[in-house]
């Protein structure tokens, strides 16, 4: 049986090789919540090229993405891929989030409001609850699936549901630590446990079910 401290040595662990990761890169809530739907299949680098037009143009916040003629925003969005699309989506989480303020006490009821908004999933509802309202509710994407996975945390067709709520079982509701803890299971798996995974040089390699597997 896993031990629960075992999810928090794994945050630690990370915590110390590779340090805060200071995540939402954003300078405001809007531009946290605008960043959570560009980011959808495509990188970061793409976003940022976005989010700075959306800037360019002073339109990098919801009530400006109400406002904006659908096309225009659908040009400005471009570099972040799948911009029609992408342009929509803004729209209805502008228009649902413009004058939203989520019940803290009842963060469940805040997620099945947002999964509710066009082209908002588990993961963009989470993001947007961790990061722009710091509400603690776990981000899973396909990096935790793969690290934690690896590391024997996870059986390997686990569902996003599962896995979230397994993170919150296993460690206290805090919005700062799942902040922190998302962020460094990207860095992670970006830099050490990618596709092809560097266990050489992993701080995990000696705890690792898949490296010992190899
Ligand atoms: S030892 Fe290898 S597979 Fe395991 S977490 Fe590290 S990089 Fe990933």
């Amino acid at each position: 049986m896993i031990s629960h401290s075992i999810w928090q040595e794994i945050y630690n662990t990370l915590l110390i090789t590779y340090g805060n990761q200071h995540w939402w890169p954003a300078d405001s809530p809007d531009e946290v919540i605008i960043g959570t739907i560009l980011t959808q299949n495509t990188n970061w680098k793409n976003v940022e090229k976005a989010i700075a037009a959306l800037s360019k143009e002073d339109a990098c916040s919801l009530e400006a993405i109400t406002k904006i003629d659908t096309d225009m925003l659908a040009r400005l969005i471009k570099p972040a891929g799948y911009f029609n699309i992408k342009a929509k989506r803004l729209k209805a989480v502008a228009t649902a989030l413009l004058n939203y303020h989520p019940d803290r006490n009842h963060p469940e009821d805040a997620r099945r409001f947002l999964l509710e908004i066009n082209g908002v999933g588990p993961e963009t509802a989470d993001s947007i609850l961790l990061y722009a309202y710091q509400i603690p509710t776990f981000v899973v994407d396909a990096y935790t699936k793969r690290v934690l996975s690896r590391l024997g945390m996870l059986s390997a067709g686990s569902e996003y549901e599962e896995i979230r709520q397994k993170f919150m079982k296993h460690l206290p509701g805090d919005a700062q630590l799942y902040n922190e803890y998302h962020a460094l299971i990207v860095r992670h798996a970006k830099e050490c446990c990618l596709s092809q995974p560097n266990c050489e040089k992993c701080v995990f390699n000696h705890q690792c079910n898949y490296r010992e597997s190899q």
